[in-house]
This record gives C-alpha cells, structure tokens and sequence, in this order.
C-alpha cells in the first residue's frame, strides 16, 4: 500500500523539506504544518519552505513562524510536496527537487504524479484529510496544535462544509479533531471574523463593478493593480472574493482576473454543479477540482478577460 511506503521513507529519512504551492491558502498551510509538527515531534529534521508570504490569518497556526523563503541550504534526504497538482505551482522551490526522493500528496484531480511515492486523492476533500490518515498510521500524538491545523486545512477547502467534496468521512475527521481540542468556533472567528477594512473595500469595488454576460449566467470580477493600491488590500485579501459573484442565482460560471504581483494574471474559476472549471482552466494551463480552478497567465488583464469570457460562452451552447 502506498500509505506504508510514504510511511516507511518517512521514517528512513532524516532531513525532510516540506513544499506546497505559491499564494499559500489554508490547505496548502494546515497540511504542512500538522505534517511538519507531526514528524519533529517524533525527531525528525524538517523545514517548510513557501515562496510566497503566510496570510496574516493563518499565522496563529502553530510553526507558521519557521516557515521560511527559497534561499536555505539545501541538505534534504527527502522532499514532500503537498497540495500542488504540478511541479509549476511550488514556484522558485521547485529547485529543491532535483535528485530527491519525492513524495507527492494531493488531492487535485488534475495531478500530475510527479513524485517517486504519489498518494492522489481527489475524493478528498483537503490535503489535510490524508495528512491526517498518515500521520493517524504513524501512531504520532496528535495535540490540539496538530488538530488545529488539520481543521483548517479542512474548513477552508470544504467552504466551512458546503462544497460537494464534503463527505461523512470529512465529517468523521472534522470530529476527531474537535475531540483532540480544537475549538470550532475560535478557529472560524480567527479566519472568518479577522478580515481588513482594505479588504471590505476591495470586496466593495468587487461588487459594485461585477459583469454580467449570457443571460446572466457568467459573472465577472476585474482586479487591477490600480484597485489594490486604492484599497490598500494585498494580494492574500482576494480570497473568497470570487465567491460573491458565484453565490448569485442566475450565476453557474465565476471568473475573477487579477493582476498579481510578480505582473501576471491569475484567474479564478468557480463553478455550481454542471459545469467543469478544471477542464475549462487546462484550456489556459490551468487546473483544480471539478468546481473550483485557477490559471496564472501573462498578458494585458482586459485582453487576457475578453479571451476567457468568449471560450466561456460555448461552455453553454
Ligand atoms: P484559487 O482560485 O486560487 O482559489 O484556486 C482554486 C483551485 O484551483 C485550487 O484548488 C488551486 O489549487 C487551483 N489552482 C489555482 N491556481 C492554479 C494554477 N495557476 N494552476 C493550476 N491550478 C491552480
Ligand atoms: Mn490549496
Ligand atoms: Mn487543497
């Protein structure tokens, strides 16, 4: 079974470095970190390396301060990447890959089993939900600090239990972790109730300028460069944003364009029940779940929109 093999190199392994994707979300953070403070609990070398900032929200996690930038020394027997359906999304820390023994855990249904060891689940609803099967086969003392950041892996992909990738056994986890002592409602107030002024007039800008196209059924938010600096907002504060301009009746397919910091265009792609935003994002090298993806892309913001709204009509002819 692939859970004893990762199991079984774990253990042979003394210097573990932790990867997952750029714009670090709350799986890609709470996945690494409850695998981080699992395998230093039972003696193991580990860092985590992201190279991209942790979002203020999930800084309470513990372990979030060692994470650090790409520039370390690299002396790793072993690398796992979690979270990232491809080599492309760990960005500049890819280059802790090469020659490694690589394990891949990730429940994107558009992976590309890039490791030597892969444990895909796309049945899953979180990273964290299979971290947590591994490190439950481990034997390893789970605390609250690990549970925590199991919950908020789980929490933040599942939409606070609403999407369709929550399942009984998402449930059953979520349980377990509130019986290891995390407190459900502190951890939603940490996340859900700590959010900026910035953000709410972003979000303000979100909505006051939302596009509409075919018959309503397409939503459209715009976020330029010139929007962050007005709102004072950072790149981190566009989570959830997307989910306004999904969240309306007529709405089945949500798109937001940003211009990011490093000058590309990221594009949001949400999506209700028909219609499949991974495969819609892989026409512009993008990818995800069946309704929720994403795709970075160069280009002019308006001319990259207008090319992703006029492929978006024939998903309804
Ligand atoms: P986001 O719209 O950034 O919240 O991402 C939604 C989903 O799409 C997440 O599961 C991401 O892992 C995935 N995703 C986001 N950006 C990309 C990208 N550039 N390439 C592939 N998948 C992505
Ligand atoms: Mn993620
Ligand atoms: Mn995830």
């Amino acid at each position: 079974m692939i859970i004893s093999e990762i199991i079984k190199l774990i253990k042979e392994s003394d210097n573990i470095i932790i990867l997952s994707h750029t714009a670090p979300d709350g799986d890609s953070l709470g996945s690494s970190l409850a695998l981080y403070n699992s395998i230093t609990s039972i003696g193991k070398e580990a860092e985590i390396v992201i190279d991209d900032e942790v979002p203020v929200i999930y800084r309470f996690l513990k372990s979030a301060d060692k994470i650090s930038c790409v520039d370390t020394i690299d002396k790793f027997d072993l690398v796992i990447v979690l979270d990232s359906s491809e080599i492309a999304r760990i960005g500049k820390s890819s280059k802790y890959l090469t020659g490694k023994n690589i394990i891949n855990i990730d429940h994107h249904i558009s992976n590309t089993n890039f490791g030597t060891l892969n444990m895909v689940r796309p049945n899953a609803a979180a990273t964290a939900e299979i971290v947590y099967q591994i490190i439950k086969k481990m034997n390893i003392k789970i605390d609250k600090e690990i549970a925590q950041c199991l919950y908020v892996g789980i929490v933040t992909d599942t939409g606070k239990f609403q999407y369709n990738n929550t399942t009984f056994e998402t449930h059953q986890i979520a349980s377990e972790l509130l019986k290891y002592g995390v407190d459900s409602a502190e951890i939603f107030r940490l996340i859900y109730q700590n959010i900026t002024k910035a953000k709410i007039k972003l979000i303000g800008h979100a909505i006051n300028y939302m596009e509409f196209y075919c018959d309503e059924k397409i939503s459209v938010i715009v976020l330029t460069k010139e929007q962050f600096y007005k709102s004072g907002a950072k790149d981190e504060d566009t989570e959830g944003i997307i989910d306004f301009a999904r969240d309306i009746n007529t709405v089945e397919l949500a798109l937001l364009f940003r211009e990011s910091k490093d000058g590309n265009i990221k594009i949001s792609f949400r999506s209700k029940d028909n219609i499949n935003v991974n495969l819609f994002a892989g026409e512009f090298g993008g990818g995800g779940h069946k309704s929720a993806a994403g795709a970075t892309v160069s280009g002019d913001i308006l001319t990259v929109k207008k090319n992703v709204i006029d492929k978006a009509f024939g998903l309804f002819r």
